[in-house]
């Protein structure tokens, strides 16, 4: 099992770069790596700051990043306004895109599962 920030074994580096830690959707990393890496759209700890930014989300084409964050990148850029047709947006901006639509999805879908109760 390798971290998916140094691509250094887990196990075997447990003892200097602290546990592994599971983040949704990127996968399991050191928690010293986790605590590096900063968001690349506001430069603050991206695991830090979850409260008031969102959760970390990690787009292939930009890297880790507040999904707050990168919403609003997405926005000042107008890729929501209604003149944007999906063929003028690069495919860097599709993938931010796809990215940030999938986490509201899977937000909303987890917000309407009922609870089962035995
Ligand atoms: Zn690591
Ligand atoms: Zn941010």
């Amino acid at each position: 099992m390798k971290c998916e920030f140094c691509h250094k074994d887990l196990i075997k580096t447990m003892g200097s770069l602290g546990e592994p830690i599971s983040i949704p959707r990127i996968g399991i990393i050191h928690r010293s790596c986790a605590e590096q890496e900063c968001c690349e759209f506001c430069g603050e700890k991206v695991f830090l700051n979850n409260e008031t930014k969102g959760e970390a989300i990690y787009i292939k084409s930009v890297g880790a990043g507040h999904a707050l964050c990168a919403e609003q990148d997405l926005v000042s850029k107008h890729i929501f306004s209604s003149r944007t047709h999906l063929k003028n947006i690069s495919i860097f901006e599709l993938y931010e895109l796809r990215e940030l639509v999938q986490l509201e999805i899977n937000h909303r879908e987890d917000a309407n599962i009922e609870p089962e109760l035995f």
